[in-house]
């Protein structure tokens, strides 16, 4: 019996990004990086389709209770300016 091959790696299906702006399907990498200037810095992301640029930023501090249980902080989506 002959496998069929799936047309997308696994990998793409669970790294895949929606952007809330124009609903374009991409990879993960591809929302880590630009055409012109490449890389993005830490934790900044920008849609290779419309170029909507966001970046999720940490809001508040961790809570770090006396027996070792810890809260981490909220992660906010910020809007960026968009960059080439
Ligand atoms: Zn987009």
């Amino acid at each position: 019996m002959a496998s069929k091959k799936p047309k997308t790696k696994a990998s793409n299906f669970f790294c895949s990004i929606q952007c809330g702006k124009c609903k374009e399907h991409a990879e993960f990498d591809d929302f880590r990086k630009t055409a012109v200037n490449g890389d993005l810095p830490k934790d900044h992301y920008q849609c290779p389709n419309c170029h909507h640029a966001f970046a999720i930023e940490r809001k508040g501090e961790a809570q770090v209770f006396d027996n070792g249980f810890i809260i981490p902080p909220d992660n906010v989506i910020v809007e960026q300016p968009s960059s080439l």
